[in-house]
């Protein structure tokens, strides 16, 4: 593809960006510089979670703490509760953790070059990149999974994904070269493959790189990317348990040790594992002084590396009961304690239940 050619795809797609750029909490104002501890916030959230989803903790984030080096002071209890609901935690622990270091180390400045950005907790080179051409306007080509799909339909590349990643990169990075204004081409870029090359039913009567897409061409848009068939999670079998008091208020704990959910809170439940069959068996601390009873109903959840099955058990503790851990709250009151989803799951199910 000659110079001309790329330099006229750039101009497209920016005119068109610029006539149908969405609005975004994070994003600047037309020919302003955006504030790179948004940009950063934004796209931490943003990893595994959808626009829609990031806007109201996007805008909480901000309130409670205006800047970064605000962020650095919070408590990471403060910083979990906060980011309760979007799922994958470690991005929260990692977020305070780079907070501290920006404070600290960088006078609460973001560095602005990739490789900079990179040393930093929860920062990968797709990251990198986003906040270097977005918040800086320096050129990287920061492929999200919006840019893989366009890249992919443009050339039409029959190679499925993950394996084509590289391929992608290459060429989402020849049609990036030289365009000019990094910033907005990068988020010019991603806004092409969330709002007009959707992965179905892409509108490419509305494209401004219609005139030279292969796939639309080749009517085989809607195929592409491919993508290998990625085998079953496994599943995992376990226990949670639902004390409550004739008061409604119920039992929370803190989960403690290394790994999921580690620092959140959660109902007491048992280990998880792959046999059900032994996972049936499993007993709880509690098991000696309360009498519980099974719920018909089970949760189910999907990690990304495995699915988990929860019996869910329920008891009302006697007057003197004391538990070993852990804490009584209400239904008011759990929205001020850093619970995971899959726990809201088990708390609403046993809500609606009504179990004592
Ligand atoms: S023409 Fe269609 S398939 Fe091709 S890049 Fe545009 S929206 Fe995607």
């Amino acid at each position: 593809m000659s110079r001309q050619s790329i330099s006229k795809l750039q101009e497209r797609l920016l005119d068109w960006y610029g006539k149908h750029r969405r609005v975004m909490p994070w994003r600047a104002a037309k020919g302003k510089m955006p504030n790179p501890y948004h940009v950063w916030l934004s796209e931490i959230m943003l990893q595994q979670t959808t626009v829609v989803t990031v806007g109201p903790y996007f805008m909480k984030f901000i309130e409670k703490w205006p800047t970064v080096e605000a962020l650095a002071k919070a408590k990471l209890d403060d910083v979990l509760t906060a980011w309760a609901g979007l799922g994958y935690y470690a991005r929260a622990r990692n977020l305070h953790k780079c907070a501290v270091i920006i404070a600290k180390e960088h006078g609460g400045k973001f560095p602005a070059s990739v490789e900079a950005l990179m040393e930093l907790p929860g920062i990968g080179p797709y990251t990198a990149a986003a906040i270097s051409s977005i918040a800086f306007n320096r050129s990287a080509v920061a492929v999200d999974g919006n840019v893989e799909r366009v890249v992919s339909r443009f050339f039409a590349i029959q190679e499925p994904l993950p394996a084509s990643k590289e391929t992608l990169r290459m060429h989402a990075a020849k049609l990036a070269a030289g365009n000019g204004y990094p910033g907005d081409f990068t988020q010019a870029f991603m806004e092409l493959g969330a709002t007009v090359c959707t992965p179905r039913k892409p509108k490419c009567g509305m494209c401004p790189w219609q005139r030279a897409c292969q796939a639309l061409k080749q009517g085989i848009a809607e195929q592409l990317p491919r993508k290998t068939i990625k085998a079953k999670n496994p599943v995992r079998y376990g226990k949670v348990f639902w004390i409550q008091k004739k008061s409604k208020e119920f039992l929370i704990e803190k989960r403690t040790g290394k790994g999921l959910y580690e620092g959140l809170y959660q109902l007491p439940t048992t280990e998880w594992m792959q046999d059900n069959e032994m996972a049936k068996k499993l007993p709880h601390s509690y098991n000696r002084q309360l009498h519980f009873k099974q719920l018909s109903a089970n949760v189910r959840h999907s990690f990304t590396h495995f699915d988990l099955v929860l019996e869910i058990w329920t008891a009302q503790p006697s007057k003197g009961f004391k538990a070993n851990k852990g804490k009584f709250v209400s239904a008011e009151e759990i929205d001020t304690y850093a619970l995971p989803t899959l726990m809201h799951k088990v708390v609403k199910l046993c809500l609606r239940a009504k179990t004592t």
